[in-house]
């Protein structure tokens, strides 16, 4: 275990705020924000009451006028400033990830900042085109992408700056503002945005609030908020979905999902082992699109078992500010504890364990050893649940008409990855795969203009391309007489 005996010098100003309307604001009530890889308290933030959220969401609709009247370049170049400042900053923002989340500063922390930074300058320039359907003697009729109001943004803990950005930028880009709640476990980041945008956007238009689950739930229900869009749980997904019934918002739901990653008898398993281990292990699987079960064919289980332990076994898990740190802590207590509960199922079962199973419960940060479990059954909570830590089992199959059916018997559908030389033949499984999204021999490989949308119970509407940006927009039909 690589366990700093020291943290590096603090580079956090304990006096995080919330934007409202164009201002900073604080609290007397705080919350405590801790570093994972110590759980050390290592700042606070605010937590705010419901008349902070009633001064938000007045702000951001008072804003909204004149904000979604603002040409798509205007409002473009208003997210590429906002950009820019944070790319001047992004050595302080990725050190603060690390502190907050936990994830390695060198490596995922470093990719992280630089993604949500490339996000932000991407979507900037996305634009909706208005469509002529019609245009004749008699009357023109068009088809508009209308902005929807306010939008309430609500995000989870594993990746709180890419996540968070994902949100802002499409729906500044396309006229809306937005009142954004950052998980409780990982306010900072977020909150620092929004000292940056204090300085660019105009008053209200992008206001930052922390606090609770029960923050969250009053920005579902607010009669002033237009639409959710919210990552997480799909059961808080679900408690989403019934809240924000009261006033009809539209709502994007990116949720929980159990990947399958299948690899064909003919894969290249030098290629595929380094490429699903990062997949599946990265960010110490705290990942909404991770492999989560990895069915190999029989004919090379054993070989394929082999060789991915090898190449696990190298890996440090650790304190994500030491350098040669592989894997960081997971984020936070509650996940902790539900991943002691699933290994605590896996030895009560008696599965076989590859690498890793063990625990150490007397380490000051929350570590869990990257584990490997060999070909439990499919009925395992191991195989059913999405663990969202670094525990992967290895499942053989026979045949395709096999693994298609397994890899889609259960109720999530977010992604899913095929392996193998045969290139039409995984094509033709991937098709078969019940998922928003499937990778052929490469994987987690996302864009600005990909969409991301989540089948079954992994999400409703999508994240990114221009199914994404039209989730921020009412269809509006003009029609004029000539
Ligand atoms: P969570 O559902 O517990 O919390 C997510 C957010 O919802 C937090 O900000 C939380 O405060 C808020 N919240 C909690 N209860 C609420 C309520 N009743 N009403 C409104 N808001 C409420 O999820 P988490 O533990 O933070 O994140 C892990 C989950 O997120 C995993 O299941 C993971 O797969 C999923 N996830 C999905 C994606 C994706 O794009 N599909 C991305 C990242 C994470």
């Amino acid at each position: 275990m690589n366990v700093a005996t020291k943290m590096p010098e603090a580079v956090i100003a304990d006096d995080f705020r919330m934007l409202i309307d164009g201002e900073l604001k604080g609290s007397d009530n705080l919350f405590e924000i801790y570093n994972p890889a110590t759980n050390t308290v290592i700042a606070h933030a605010p937590d705010a009451t419901r008349q902070d959220l009633e001064t938000a969401v007045a702000a951001a609709r008072r804003a909204f006028k004149s904000w979604s009247r603002l040409s798509w370049d205007e409002r473009g170049d208003y997210i590429t400033r906002f950009a820019d400042v944070i790319e001047q900053r992004r050595e302080e923002l990725t050190t603060m990830l690390t502190l907050e989340q936990g994830k390695p500063r060198h490596t995922l922390a470093t990719r992280e900042v630089d993604l949500a930074i490339h996000w932000l300058k991407g979507m900037a320039k996305q634009r909706l085109h208005n469509e002529i359907l019609e245009d004749n003697e008699q009357h023109t009729v068009e088809v508009q992408h209308a902005p929807l109001g306010v939008v309430g943004a609500i995000t989870p803990w594993n990746f709180p700056v890419l996540l968070s950005l994902w949100k802002i930028a499409p729906c500044l880009v396309t006229g809306n503002t937005m009142v954004l709640k950052p998980s409780p476990y990982t306010p900072m980041c977020t909150l620092w945005f929004g000292e940056i945008a204090k300085d660019i956007f105009p008053p209200g238009v992008l206001n930052f609030v922390s606090g609770g689950n029960d923050l969250g739930q009053w920005i579902t229900e607010h009669p002033g908020i237009n639409k959710i869009s919210f990552t997480g749980s799909s059961a808080t997904g679900k408690k989403v979905m019934a809240s924000s019934s009261v006033n009809l918002k539209r709502i994007t739901l990116e949720l929980g999902g159990n990947d399958a990653a299948i690899v064909m008898p003919d894969a290249d398993l030098d290629e595929v082992v380094p490429q699903l281990f990062w997949a599946a292990f990265g960010n110490s699987g705290q990942w909404c699109i991770a492999p989560k079960r990895i069915f190999i064919h029989s004919s090379v289980y054993r070989q394929f078992a082999d060789k991915f332990v090898a190449f696990a076994k190298e890996k440090k898990v650790g304190d994500g500010m030491l350098p040669d740190t592989d894997l960081g802590p997971i984020q936070n207590k509650m996940q902790y504890g539900k991943l002691l509960d699933m290994f605590a199922d896996i030895r009560a079962k008696g599965y076989e364990v590859l690498l890793g199973g063990q625990i150490d419960e007397s380490l000051a940060g929350n570590f869990v050893p990257v584990t490997i479990v060999d070909n439990p059954p499919d009925d395992s909570r191991i195989v059913r649940e999405e663990p969202f830590g670094p525990v992967v089992p290895l499942l053989s199959y026979e045949t395709f008409d096999e693994v298609i059916e397994r890899a889609n018997d259960t109720d999530y559908g977010l992604g899913g990855s095929v392996w193998g030389r045969d290139r039409a033949k995984a094509i033709e499984v991937a098709n078969q795969l019940e998922t928003g999204t499937v990778w052929v021999n490469e994987i987690q490989v996302h864009g600005v203009t990909l969409p991301l949308a989540g089948h079954k119970q992994s999400g409703m509407g999508a994240e990114n391309g221009e199914e994404g940006l039209c989730e921020f927009t009412n269809t509006k039909t003009l029609m004029f007489k000539k």
